[in-house]
């Protein structure tokens, strides 16, 4: 049985551990929600400072060429791609992950209408992230195709025939944090014919991630999670080189243009993933995400996403542990998968009847204690297979083994007083 006193050793002896002074914290927080909204970085209050009261209060529009605010989206793409094995100049930051997966997804269609015309399904998850389905529905009917859903992985197989056009999938789930084998799905996809777009919304800075070696057609990702870009940060958009020109993205805007500044009638798309800029970026929130970016490139000499990886599991492993251990005879059941591979860098746990509806409670008197996760409602009609679920985050950068140990006990408090009963925690508010 593991002590809280082994926590602290383990703690002690984390070579990763220092990475949490990049942050600011408040005291007395375990923060378990870096994968809805990371932490802030402490360098990024000065940045955006200096953002504001030099280069744009000082240096006004100079800055556009002075400041290095044209080359940013690159820039920081750049940095993102060595999160995620893309190569220098296959990644950039514009607009939010919703929009990237429009032009990618529209990218793919188009690709594949011109290359295997009469290929018309999109498959995807039914437990998808919703903003994902929505769009792939938008765009299934402009494009005359048909969004197929499948309600667990197994069935993926069964859809990769000769009507498959795209197979657009999130890496790890949102809410059970079931992670994909992308390297063997896109190669099944493609050995289909059809394409794939992924998106890294819970992969990016959470798990190693190789683009070009799984040989990826298109991803997006989402920069205010484990990238700590701050709330609404802009998200990232990659095509793979072989992709990258073929099309127009579907929001041809003048940033994306090859030339924007002769200020020609017509369009003419810029060479490789410089096209996916749509307008002007926003710089204040671009600058803000470089800082979060450069907190896990600061893991680099200390072995990278690997070794932020590597701790991620034995966080996820601890937490899922223990908290069957001791609130297993309390109620809790882990439906994160347990085998390390299939699984991102969060843990989600269900109640069991008759707690099957504490859940929000549970998290809300959580949270007054200092634990912050979150609560994700489950499906009314299919409770048994899409549960109420408690979700916890695991930030390796900022997550230490101790919190884990003291965020179970916590757990185990409010389950055996019953503490979540009280009416406070039971008043729902919009963000859950
Ligand atoms: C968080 C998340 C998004 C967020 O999209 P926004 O456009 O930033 O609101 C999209 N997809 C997935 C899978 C996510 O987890």
């Amino acid at each position: 049985m593991t002590t809280r006193n082994d926590c602290l050793a383990l703690d002690a002896a984390d070579p990763l551990a220092r990475l949490k002074d990049q942050f600011s914290l408040p005291d007395g927080v375990i923060y378990l929600d870096g994968n809805s909204l990371g932490a802030m970085p402490k360098a990024t209050a000065a940045r955006v400072q200096q953002v504001i009261a030099q280069e744009w209060g000082q240096d006004l529009i100079k800055s556009w060429n002075t400041a290095g605010w044209m080359d940013l989206p690159s820039r920081i793409g750049d940095k993102i791609g060595r999160l995620i094995g893309a190569r220098p100049g296959e990644v950039i930051v514009a607009d939010s992950t919703s929009l990237n997966l429009f032009k990618v997804l529209s990218a793919a269609l188009r690709i594949v209408k011109a290359d295997r015309p009469g290929r018309t399904v999109i498959v995807s998850e039914r437990s998808n992230f919703p903003t994902d389905l929505y769009i792939a529905e938008s765009l299934a009917e402009q494009y005359g195709a048909t969004l197929t859903l499948v309600d667990s992985a197994a069935e993926i197989p069964a859809h990769l025939n000769d009507s498959l056009a795209v197979l657009m999938l999130t890496e790890v789930n949102y809410r059970t944090g079931a992670r994909h084998d992308m390297r063997a799905v896109t190669a099944a996809a493609q050995a289909a014919g059809a394409l794939t777009v992924w998106d890294l919304a819970h992969s990016a800075g959470a798990v190693p991630v190789d683009l070009n070696g799984a040989n990826a057609d298109f991803a997006i990702g989402c920069g205010y999670k484990y990238l700590n870009g701050g709330p609404g940060a802009p998200a990232f958009v990659w095509a793979h080189p072989r992709h990258a020109d073929r099309f127009w993205q579907p929001l041809s805007g003048w940033l994306g243009h090859a030339a924007p500044f002769q200020f020609s009638a017509r369009y003419q798309p810029a060479a490789g993933i410089k096209r996916y800029i749509c307008g002007t970026p926003a710089i204040l929130s671009t600058a803000a995400l470089e800082c979060g970016v450069d907190t896990l490139l600061a893991a680099e000499p200390l072995g990278g996403m690997t070794a932020l990886r590597e701790k991620s599991l034995a966080l996820t492993d601890l937490f899922a542990r223990l908290a069957e251990e001791r609130c297993g005879t309390l109620g809790v059941t882990v439906v994160s998968p347990r085998d390390a591979a299939s699984r991102g860098s969060q843990v989600c746990l269900a109640l069991n009847d008759p707690l099957t509806e504490a859940g929000y409670a549970v998290i809300q008197a959580l949270i007054e204690r200092g634990v912050i996760g979150d609560f994700r409602a489950g499906d009314p009609a299919r409770l048994d297979q899409v549960p109420h679920i408690l979700r916890f985050g695991f930030t390796p950068l900022y997550v230490g083994f101790a919190d884990v140990w003291d965020a179970v006990e916590h757990l185990h408090q409010v389950l055996s007083t019953e503490q979540w009963r009280q009416a406070r925690f039971n008043q729902k508010a919009a963000v859950t």
